[in-house]
């Protein structure tokens, strides 16, 4: 099979590239290269309001609320010249996530209210989906939303767990059970959640990495205005899957797994083996095109789905695959350049308590690390997660076996 991009696709990437090239700040390459999180929100704010200025804030919305109507593939290039500048991606949870269910599904209100903000970087969102004994297993969540005898109010009880980014989120889109009386499924709904609200403490996990992204999330009576229910009560499972829908290629982190191997190249042709660039020595070049030729094999597939030319009659179990290859390709291209480093990988982040916890201060030592170590360790410690978040995965190998084999 051959895939070509048409001169006009090629042209937008040329001028995707060269706004990234003049506009990435020093700051934000930094955070962007050594894949720090949750990246300091100051940081964020003011890489949003440069997208957002070029109109570029959320690309994959529709035109009419802020985003460009841009076709699948054309946010494909611009998410890979992201990445491929060290750039940014602002909220995922808010841009990706929460919006698109607003957007379908939200009343009129709830779009002008929460959507703009959303754009010019001033309000971050986290998801609370997960909770202590409901991950794969979901539709068993139990954190009640009941209204109050005046009906104007859900108070809501219960935990949530693994929760990206609720240390610097403004508000959360939240998976609440108001209804234990039909199927799981059935009684779950979409709330949002202003995360200042009495009653909510957010709780940081360090993770393995050292970074402190993720939070446990407790909530006691919170009360939450029934206008923030999204659509239907009892749809919230129904608006999730939506959700899973709308994002069928990213899973496969193409554009991170491109960048992470050409890091590890740029690594590997630095350091040296008695006097030989690792990367000409034949163990090491081995290592690095049999990964290669897998990331090529996976783009491929994702450029398929994305161009609708196969897989139609079995996207659930293609979406899956790419889902458990991406991931495990995640893991193998951050231990290439922890390989490709040996001892000098133990310079963890720069900034954050990775720093503090594990790594030496700035000190003389400094120049014992080469500039590409920071967050290389980290980087390989995160992605141990990579199998785990956004679907287990065994969960997606059960998936992929009913779907694709019928088992
Ligand atoms: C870094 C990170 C970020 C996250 N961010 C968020 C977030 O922002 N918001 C949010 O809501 N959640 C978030 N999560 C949670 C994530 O969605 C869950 O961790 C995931 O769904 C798995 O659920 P669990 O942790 O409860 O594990 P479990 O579901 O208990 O799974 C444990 C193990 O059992 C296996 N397993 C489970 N069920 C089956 C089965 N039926 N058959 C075979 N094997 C099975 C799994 O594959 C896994 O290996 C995050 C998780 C991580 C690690």
């Amino acid at each position: 099979m051959h895939f070509e991009f048409s001169p006009e696709d090629e042209a937008f990437r040329q001028e995707v590239r060269q706004f990234f090239r003049e506009h990435v700040t020093a700051e934000v390459a930094h955070y962007g290269f050594e894949g720090a999180h949750p990246v300091p929100r100051d940081v964020l704010r003011k890489w949003q309001k440069i997208l957002h200025e070029r109109g570029w804030g959320a690309p994959h919305w529709p035109k009419k609320f802020g985003g460009t109507d841009w076709s699948p593939l054309r946010k494909h290039i611009f998410l890979e010249e992201l990445v491929n500048a060290d750039g940014l991606d602002y909220g995922w949870q808010g841009t990706h996530m929460m919006a698109p269910v607003v957007i379908a599904f939200g009343n009129q209100w709830q779009q002008e209210t929460f959507l703009p903000p959303l754009l010019s970087g001033d309000v971050f969102w986290c998801q609370g989906f997960s909770e202590p004994n409901s991950g794969s297993d979901l539709a068993s969540l139990k954190t009640r939303a009941e209204l109050d005898d005046a009906g104007t109010h859900y108070v809501v009880n219960g935990q949530k767990i693994w929760t990206s980014d609720a240390k610097i989120a403004d508000w959360g889109f939240f998976l609440v059970r108001t209804d234990s009386t039909v199927k799981p499924q059935r009684g779950i709904s979409f709330l949002l959640i202003d995360m200042k609200s009495p009653g909510i403490t957010v709780r940081p996990i360090v993770s393995i990495d050292g970074g402190d992204g993720l939070a446990e999330v407790f909530l006691e009576n919170v009360r939450v205005p029934k206008e923030n229910l999204v659509g239907e009560p009892g749809m919230g499972w129904t608006y999730a899957k939506y959700l899973l829908e709308k994002e069928r290629t990213s899973s496969a982190f193409i554009y991170f797994n491109k960048r992470e191997l050409e890091k590890a190249k740029a690594i590997a042709r630095a350091e040296t083996l008695d006097g030989v660039p690792l990367l000409e020595t034949p163990a090491f070049a081995r290592r690095v095109a049999e990964i290669e030729a897998d990331i090529l094999a996976l783009e491929w597939s994702v450029l398929r789905v994305l161009a609708q030319e196969s897989f139609r009659d079995n996207l659930d179990a293609v979406v899956s695959t790419l889902k458990v290859r991406g991931s495990e390709l995640q893991q193998r291209v951050t231990e290439l350049q922890v390989d490709a480093l040996g001892p000098r990988s133990l310079r963890f982040y720069d900034h954050g308590p990775g720093r503090a916890a594990h790594a030496p201060q700035p000190s003389e030592w400094d120049d014992l690390w080469p500039a590409y170590a920071p967050g290389r360790n980290n980087m390989y410690f995160f992605q141990r997660a990579a199998t785990i978040y956004g679907g287990a995965r065994e969960v997606q190998k059960n998936i992929i076996a009913k779907l694709a084999f019928g088992l």
